[in-house]
């Protein structure tokens, strides 16, 4: 493109909330034959709700509704016993030391339902996987299937919970318990927490595919979670690279592009900057990290996912015109 093309286009771009780093990145973006999507934060809202507790039994069995499980399986209570409420208690005061999404969405979802949240005495972060923390002289573990297997807990009993849960969308996370008392932890229940689909997200990958690109996802998030919310916008679930830990994004966006592709990554976290700095084209959410904003070429001043069209659409306009 002639430098005076080159300047309308990154001008349109700016008008329409595209912020294009230099012209060179104008003149790349028409290249870009795979959209990349970051799922949380870029096609989610990424402003996470808690929607389910299930507390288990002694016998590692979901406990209906509501129920205690000794008021529900008749058998007498014991100490190991937990209530819904002492569940949400339990993984609210691990999780009160984090500022991950998912760690705020259950604190919130206990203070609403009125439970009183303590500090927890120590914390751990364990990225990608969840929080180990001790409460009340208790060790609690809140988080993924791999936290727990870590810990010397074994998550298959909550399995079909899990699964359940995943199908619909929302990122399920175990609660794990470990008496003072006692030298093996136990399975206590498990959280769901639930992110909203952008509203134009489906509008954004349709209009994609009829460019003829090709939309995959990327997430940290566990695989059944990740298809559940591919399929609602139209991603094929065979393009959805999930379980990938924060340090593993890049490595992930190296590979597509190893096929030949030409990808533009779009997201908005810490995580994502370094995918976004090896993409061809890494386009970062206006309202996402600082972070994100450098490591990216272009900005997208709005938080709408079809913006990426509209990046990607200049770029195929500013080099046509010219040819
Ligand atoms: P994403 O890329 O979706 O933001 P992360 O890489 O931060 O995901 O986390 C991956 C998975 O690890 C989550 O889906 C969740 O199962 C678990 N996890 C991470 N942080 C926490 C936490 N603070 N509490 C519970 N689970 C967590
Ligand atoms: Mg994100």
């Amino acid at each position: 493109a002639t430098p005076a093309a080159t300047m309308v286009g990154t001008a349109i771009g700016a008008q329409n909330g595209v912020l294009f780093k230099g012209g060179d990145i104008l003149e790349r973006a028409k290249d870009v034959d795979t959209v990349v999507f970051d799922k949380t934060g870029t096609l989610t809202e990424g402003e996470m709700e808690l929607t389910d507790v299930v507390a288990f039994d002694a016998d590692d069995r979901p406990v209906p509704d509501g129920g205690t499980a000794a008021a529900d399986s008749g058998i007498p209570a014991t100490s190991g016993r937990l209530t819904e409420d002492d569940v949400l208690r339990l993984a609210a005061a691990a999780e009160s030391a984090s500022e991950h999404p998912l760690a705020r969405a259950i604190v919130e979802g206990a203070e609403e339902r009125g439970l009183e949240v303590s500090d927890p005495e120590s914390f751990e972060n364990v990225p990608g996987h969840g929080v180990r923390a001790t409460v009340d002289g208790d060790e609690v573990l809140v988080g993924n299937r791999k936290l727990l297997r870590d810990n010397g807990v074994d998550p298959a009993p909550a399995e079909e919970t899990m699964e359940r849960l995943e199908n619909e969308g929302k990122t399920a996370m175990l609660v794990a318990h470990v008496p003072a008392d006692a030298d093996e932890g136990v399975l206590a229940g498990v959280i769901a927490d639930a992110d909203t689909v952008k509203e134009s997200a489906e509008e954004a990958v349709t209009a994609l595919h009829e460019r003829g690109t090709d939309v995959m996802m990327i997430t940290g998030d566990n695989d059944r979670t990740a298809r559940a919310v591919a399929e609602r916008v139209g991603i094929d679930p065979e393009n959805v690279r999930a379980e990938v830990l924060p340090e593993d994004k890049s490595d992930a966006v190296e590979a597509i592009q190893a096929e030949g592709r030409q990808a533009m990554m779009v997201g908005d976290g810490v995580n994502d900057a370094p995918a976004l700095a090896v993409a061809h084209v890494g386009t970062a959410i206006g309202s996402g990290t600082d972070v994100a904003i450098e490591a990216a070429d272009v900005t997208l001043m709005r938080d709408d996912p079809v913006d990426v069209v509209k990046a990607i659409r200049i770029s195929d306009a500013t080099l046509q015109k010219i040819k």
